[in-house]
């Protein structure tokens, strides 16, 4: 087995790798994430759903317990409509294959269905949505950014026509980390696009800011729980509002691809018509919910704050180094913790492995699976640095990149 990343004992103070990722996977984790799965493990872990027995039952609390966490997050009417999924690509996969599915077969011979998005969005949502519009199954309109990283509501909801079946934003770009008018979009969408069903993805938000499903006009909302609210992979969550998936069952917008055993309701070869149980095929991930509970409790809450004097600091010094281009918004305004910047005369990618080696500082080069927000910010293939702070990093963390990619900057530069 390979050595632990850098010895991390729990504490953050006792490591001496500089985790600067956290728009890919927040690290570290509170220490209850890991304390309450060993616990799960030992305790709890029987088949949640599935049995009456104690283990079962303690299994089952959990994962109700885990939704219910979710919901209050999100403002959801009730914890039946948040769908447990293994991440925010597999809860945006649900989201467009299950829109998809309900809606293609009812356009035969209708006009082609149209759906709406954005540059800034991540791959699980482009090829998604790609794969439909390459079959000429769906015309697929992607609205660009301006320089800044900002989706304009007007352009958008310009696109947007009686034939658009969905309408998908990210709440924050994964790359600028720009923050959208959502609610704006939400809003307008409803008068422009009425039969629109509109997803949003926010796992690059929750747990930073507040979400509110009602106050958004949203009707889908794809929720990671790894990022923000600190908790393990593979934990995530879909928000399916009462336009997706009306109390009649009969009529939903949304249908689950995936099909199987849903525990209680065994009998019957078609899938149960109540939520969650209607969008939840096989066995939960109840070890990693147990973590993510154990996460959104933790005494050891984001400090946000922190974050954005982090994040100002690391603009206002990458700013000042010679050879460093900044991208995005100019300052720490409408912008969540994510940094963007290239470094001349050194690809992304070798800069981000030189401060992994010679620095121990994690960041991400490269295109951050968001291919059309790099072309649109003239990035290209090769991509940029992400340097995304998180609530336990410092301002000797920030310091220590500056000073490394002052150095690079210098050895790009020839000196
Ligand atoms: N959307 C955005 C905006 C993201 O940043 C990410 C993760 N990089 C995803 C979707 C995919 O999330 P997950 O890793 O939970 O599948």
């Amino acid at each position: 087995m390979p050595p632990p990343a850098a010895g991390y004992t729990g504490d953050p103070m006792r490591t001496d790798l500089i985790y600067l990722d956290n728009a890919a996977t927040s690290w570290p984790k509170p220490r209850e994430v890991g304390e309450a799965m060993v616990a799960f493990l030992e305790d709890s872990a029987g088949n949640p759903g599935r049995g009456g027995h104690t283990l079962a039952r303690a299994a089952t609390a959990t994962i109700d317990e885990a939704r219910s966490a979710i919901a209050g997050l999100i403002n959801a009417p009730t914890p039946k409509r948040v769908v447990l999924t293994h991440g925010c690509t597999d809860s945006l996969n649900l989201a467009i294959h299950g829109v998809m599915r309900s809606t293609l077969p009812q356009c035969c011979g209708a006009a082609t269905p149209k759906v709406v998005s954005s540059c800034l969005e991540h791959n699980a949502v482009l090829r998604t949505l790609h794969c439909y519009a390459s079959a000429g199954l769906i015309e697929f309109q992607v609205i660009n950014c301006g320089s800044d990283g900002l989706i304009d509501p007007g352009a958008y909801l310009e696109a947007c026509d009686e034939r658009t079946v969905l309408a998908c934003l990210t709440h924050a770009s994964n790359v600028l980390g720009t923050i959208q008018e959502v609610g704006v979009i939400g809003e307008g969408l409803r008068t422009r696009s009425p039969r629109a069903l509109f997803l949003v993805d926010v796992a690059q938000t929750l747990g930073h800011l507040p979400i509110d499903v009602d106050a958004g006009q949203v009707d889908l909302l794809a929720v990671a729980g790894h990022k923000g609210l600190r908790g393990p992979t593979g934990t995530g969550a879909l928000f399916v509002g009462p336009r997706a998936f009306p109390d009649d069952p009969e009529a939903p917008r949304l249908v689950c691809e995936r099909r199987g055993g849903t525990g209680m309701i065994g009998i019957g070869l078609d899938m149960p018509r109540e939520l969650p149980d209607a969008l939840e095929a096989g066995t939960a991930n109840a070890v990693g919910f147990a973590g993510l509970l154990a996460a959104m409790r933790a005494e050891c809450r984001a400090d946000h704050d922190t974050e954005r004097t982090l994040t100002a600091r690391m603009i206002e010094g990458l700013s000042s180094i010679p050879g460093v281009r900044l991208f995005g918004l100019p300052g720490v305004e409408g912008r969540t913790a994510v940094v963007l910047f290239n470094i001349d005369g050194v690809h992304p990618r070798d800069a981000a492995a030189a401060l992994d080696r010679d620095h121990r500082i994690a960041v991400r080069g490269g295109v951050h699976c968001a291919p059309l927000a790099h072309r649109a910010i003239g990035t290209g293939e090769r991509g940029a640095i992400r340097a995304s702070v998180g609530p336990c990093n410092t301002a000797a963390d920030v310091d220590a990149l500056l000073d490394a990619v002052g150095r690079l900057a210098l050895a790009g530069a020839g000196v």
